[in-house]
């Protein structure tokens, strides 16, 4: 068995070591868990799995979003915003283009080419739970429409006071 996280809302799930895709349980969307090798040029809008990404050095992915559970190992290039729960890894022909590379860890080899911007280390936030923030926000409500209340009728008087005073000048 083993360990995932869907890298659509990060909820943890255990799964077969034989399994290359699965439902989500959370967000019940389908979600990629095999490894993907890419040895030649695919434009994509997001290449996404809960397994690892190699990219040899003669694979290029030109995408919008990068996605991989367990890590990135890239000898050619990437184009695109990087999310990993993994490490990176850049061989010495590598090159990267994007926005945002967010992962674990990361190996630069000398000659490798990065432009964008880069936090590491970087860790999936856990979802949210509903239930609970619900409770919290109706409790807080009634509080605050009492104190209201009050400070209303006392403001109303002293209007009323000033008012009387101004006339008689
Ligand atoms: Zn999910």
């Amino acid at each position: 068995m083993r360990d995932i996280r869907c890298y659509l809302c990060g909820y943890r799930l255990t799964v077969s070591m034989r399994a290359m895709s699965t439902s989500c349980p959370s967000c019940k969307k389908a979600i990629k868990i095999e490894d993907v090798i890419v040895k030649t040029y695919i434009p994509v809008i997001d290449l996404q799995t809960c397994g690892r990404i190699k990219i040899t050095k003669r694979g290029r992915v030109a995408a919008k979003r990068i996605q991989s559970g367990d890590g990135i190992t890239c000898d050619g290039v990437m184009e695109g915003a990087v999310e990993t729960d993994g490490d990176v890894d850049f061989g010495p022909k590598a090159s990267w283009k994007g926005s945002t590379l967010l992962s674990r860890s990361i190996r630069i080899a000398a000659g490798a080419k990065l432009i964008g911007v880069v936090t590491v280390p970087w860790q999936r936030p856990e979802p949210v739970k509903k239930k609970k923030t619900v409770a919290k926000t109706t409790t807080a409500k009634k509080t605050v429409t009492k104190k209201t209340l009050t400070k209303k009728t006392t403001v109303k008087k002293k209007t009323a006071k000033k008012t009387v005073r101004k006339k008689k000048r």
